[in-house]
């Protein structure tokens, strides 16, 4: 997309230290980062959100963080690593890219990932299980490898309504 940051930088024309790169991945590091080696793992095609990022290319990221991570541990000395994702703007999202964060740690470096608990009722927690079995019923049904090539618009989209929310409320935050 023209007028992603992530994709100017895919595409060189935004420069970044760039730690790993193959055909559909680019690992780079986050100049604002959290912590010195603070890395970011996106796939090459542009992927607003999580939910449109074919099975495979879902694998094969996790798969290169998870080497990220343990190259962090080897070369950097870090004592762990958070890897989590903003997926939409609610969750914290401000680039319509979908993005990998690997964040190093180390004990007593301030970094805050803390959240306050909330305490539901057993009958809040029963309709919470009941509404989210259903909604993760097909769950384990993957894509296959050829899906990566197919473009997104040509790929079955598993819960239109939410994804449709997510795309508009991405590319509103970010037009
Ligand atoms: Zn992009």
């Amino acid at each position: 997309m023209a007028d992603c940051v992530i994709c100017k930088i895919i595409k060189g024309e935004v420069p970044a230290k760039k730690i790993y790169e193959d055909d559909d991945i680019l690992a780079f590091l986050d100049v604002n980062g959290a912590a010195e080696g603070h890395t970011f793992v996106v796939p090459k095609h542009h992927y607003p959100i999580f939910e449109q990022v074919p099975d495979p290319l879902v694998g094969r990221l996790f798969s290169v963080s998870n080497k990220i991570s343990t190259a962090l541990f080897e070369t950097l000395n870090v004592q762990g690593t958070n890897l989590f994702v903003t997926n939409g703007v609610s969750a914290g999202q401000s680039v319509a890219h979908f993005v990998i964060n690997i964040i190093p740690r180390k004990e007593g470096d301030g970094i805050n990932l803390q959240w306050q608990t909330r305490q539901l009722s057993e009958e809040e927690m029963s309709t919470v299980e009941l509404k989210l079995k259903d909604g993760a019923a097909h769950v384990g049904v993957t894509e296959s490898e050829d899906v990566i090539e197919k473009p997104i618009e040509k790929r079955k989209v598993v819960s239109g309504r939410e994804e449709d929310y997510l795309w508009r409320s991405v590319n509103k935050k970010i037009g």
